[in-house]
């Protein structure tokens, strides 16, 4: 199978740090079992050592080393692509896996033909009911919106069950956190071309993310990992999941600047996120009343939110602050914070938390009240 070492060359690289995982049939939160891949002749052994019977997934990404692999460093991380996955949810197909599951957890071949009607089952339902053409079809519209957008199709491959994956190429860059930018473009995708398969939990934690190895077959169907362009049908689709070909792959073929775009996204999304993980720490203020400010405690509001003050005058029971606006220069420090809320002397600015949270993050009254609603849950 030269074909497809080359495959995995070109689609991962020379050289790469990743693990292949293949989780147990039976749940168990601690255990797993994985290798450490750091080219594709092992990649490749792996995968033909469990394809068809158990998962074959590897890290999107490549940690750069053997030992960032468990220190993870995300600044030694590469980050070369984007990894977008669409899935459906089916009630039938869950049922049936999960029988399938629970027999396989009694070992691969325990009740053989029961499980063999199950996979015909399954089966029947991908490739007759097509189940997965939701998931299909959205990935194609994703690929051509992409490609208006940045110049080339992602590559697409359809996951052997009742999903498919997209895969775009870029020079690889760093992020303050990549997972943030690619949850937010995601979340922007999913919301504007309302597509009902685009699974976002995949973009929160990309970093740590795996996915299923191309041209692996899947566990529960047999069926393979397979590219597909916008321009196959369902049933081709299908035709070359059961008899796949290795095509060859070019990774040009499928990359963009969209790091460029996503680099942008990164640098608002993590300013906007450190400042809303100062407001999420417990505890930011002490409810008494829904209403009123008055029995809030500015003091440990903004400490929680800014830290220590600079200065602390108790006898006077206020305190200073380098005012956090930053369309002033503010060596002083001027925002005085006092029981009733805060007053900067440099800009003038003033208000109790509320006026804070219009001032500072735009807010309006009722994302003030939304958000602190979440607070008190
Ligand atoms: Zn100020």
């Amino acid at each position: 199978m030269r074909g497809l070492q080359s495959f995995y060359r070109a689609f991962y690289g020379h050289r790469f740090y990743r693990h292949f995982r293949r989780p147990p049939d039976y749940s168990h939160k601690h255990f797993q079992i994985q290798y450490t891949v750091t080219c594709s002749k092992n990649l490749y052994v792996h995968v033909h050592r469990n394809s068809g019977h158990h998962h074959c997934f590897t890290h999107v990404y490549d940690y750069g080393s053997r030992a960032n692999l468990k220190i993870r460093n995300t600044k030694k991380m590469l980050f070369d692509r984007a990894f977008f996955d669409f899935d459906v949810s089916h009630p039938e197909v869950k049922i049936i896996k999960e029988q399938l599951l629970n027999l396989r957890s009694q070992g691969l071949g325990h009740g053989k033909v029961q499980q063999e009607k199950l996979v015909e089952e399954l089966n029947r339902l991908i490739i007759k009911e097509k189940v997965s053409k939701e998931a299909i079809d959205e990935a194609k519209d994703f690929a051509i919106k992409f490609k208006e957008t940045f110049g080339q199709y992602p590559a697409l491959f359809f996951s052997g069950c009742k999903g498919c994956h997209a895969y775009t190429f870029f020079r690889a860059t760093n992020f303050k956190d990549i997972n943030l930018a690619l949850s937010w473009f995601a979340q922007h995708v999913k919301d504007t071309y309302n597509y009902q398969t685009l699974d976002l939990s995949v973009n929160k934690d990309a970093m740590a993310r795996l996915s299923r190895v191309p041209y692996n077959k899947h566990q529960l169907t047999g069926l393979s990992v397979v590219p597909f362009t916008i321009d196959d049908s369902y049933a081709d689709i299908m035709r070359s999941s059961r008899n796949p070909r290795v095509h060859d792959f070019q990774r040009e073929d499928y990359s963009t600047n969209f790091h460029e775009h996503l680099q942008k996204i990164d640098l608002v999304e993590s300013h906007n996120s450190q400042i809303k993980s100062k407001l999420m720490k417990k505890p930011v203020l002490t409810w008494k009343d829904k209403k009123s400010s008055k029995l809030i405690d500015h003091q440990e509001f903004f400490k929680s939110l800014l830290g220590m003050p600079e200065r602390e005058y108790p006898a006077k029971k206020y305190v200073m602050y380098h005012c956090p606006f930053k369309d002033h220069e503010d060596k002083k420090p001027s925002f005085m914070v006092h029981a009733k809320g805060y007053k900067c002397y440099g800009c003038g600015k003033k208000g109790n938390y509320w006026q804070f949270f219009k001032d500072f993050h735009g807010w309006n009254n009722e994302m003030i009240r939304e958000f602190l609603m979440k607070k008190r849950e």
